[in-house]
């Protein structure tokens, strides 16, 4: 019924270069753009968008006030984004003409949850409601004791990754999304392919070649669509949070990919982060 997402908010300031600057070096950019983005956040207007109640757990500083008031305008229910002392977290991503990028994250207030404020949010959840978390914020193991505890699904984007952030809550999970070299990461971590990972369902996503989805020792494959694409940031993180409003509203997995494969080949095509992923009703229409 609900999406909890424990998850990062970020200012992403991306300045265009003719290419990146080395040390000691100086350089102007020939444009600037300031949006939404962290992965937390845009997994949960992924899922709004895509029809979801969801619920944003996370804290900004006083310098990310319009980035709550954006989540809320389109439809996050963010009442559990607490303001901290710290600056909200942010990247400075540098692009250059060959659009390679060199990108500074700052974490900010993303690292100042509580277990108590997560509580609070999880308030009346059950087993009926999705909880969802990625690794750009504290409290994560936390916040999946807490989930499982109260019997949500708990759901796990294993990005940015980090071997030991997974392994702690991979006991607990119910869903584990990883793109094509987190699954490899994860496998060279703990010796174990994606089809013996002790969690039911598992989502490799493989680019433009797709995904597949492990469950109960099968593995079935799906392709993506082709489309022009031009900027690939969010991909992944659209993806997700399509396919957890999806099983929100109680279609099967494979109807649950094949409207996140739509929605994520739609995303690939536009350039930004949060404020450009694709509401449903376009979603439903795009048969490339
Ligand atoms: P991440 O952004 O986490 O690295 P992927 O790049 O694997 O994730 O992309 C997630 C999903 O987005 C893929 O499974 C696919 O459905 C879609 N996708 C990504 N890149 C493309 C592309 N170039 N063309 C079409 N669909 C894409």
């Amino acid at each position: 019924m609900t999406i909890y997402n424990l998850g990062s908010i970020n200012i992403d300031l991306v300045y265009r270069v003719p290419h990146l600057p080395g040390p000691g070096e100086t350089l102007a950019s020939t444009s600037f753009s300031k949006g939404l983005g962290g992965k937390g956040a845009n997994m949960s207007v992924a899922s709004t968008r895509a029809g979801a109640t969801c619920v944003h757990i996370g804290a900004i500083g006083d310098d990310g006030i319009w980035a709550k008031d954006r989540l809320q305008s389109y439809g996050v229910e963010t009442a559990f984004i607490r303001v901290s002392d710290l600056a909200t977290g942010n990247a400075i991503i540098a692009v250059d003409d060959a659009a390679e990028n060199s990108i500074i994250l700052y974490p900010g207030a993303n690292q100042a949850l509580t277990e108590d404020e997560i509580l609070v949010a999880l308030g009346t959840a059950g087993a009926s409601d999705i909880f969802l978390t990625q690794n750009e914020t504290n409290a994560q193991v936390e916040g999946v004791k807490l989930a499982k505890d109260k019997g949500l699904r708990v759901a796990y984007a294993a990005a940015p990754f980090e071997a030991k952030a997974v392994e702690a809550v991979l006991d607990q999970l119910d869903l584990l999304f990883l793109n094509e070299v987190e699954a490899q990461q994860l496998q060279e971590a703990t010796g174990l392919s994606p089809e013996n990972l002790p969690v039911l369902d598992v989502i490799v996503t493989l680019g433009a070649r797709g995904c597949r989805w492990y469950h109960g020792g099968q593995v079935l494959e799906f392709d993506a669509h082709r489309v022009e694409a031009v900027d690939t940031t969010g991909a992944g993180d659209t993806f997700t949070g399509y396919v957890l409003a999806a099983l929100d509203r109680g279609m099967n997995m494979p109807e649950a990919i094949d409207l996140a494969s739509r929605a994520s080949a739609l995303m690939v095509t536009r350039l930004g982060a949060a404020d450009v992923i694709p509401p449903l009703a376009e979603v439903e229409k795009f048969h490339p």
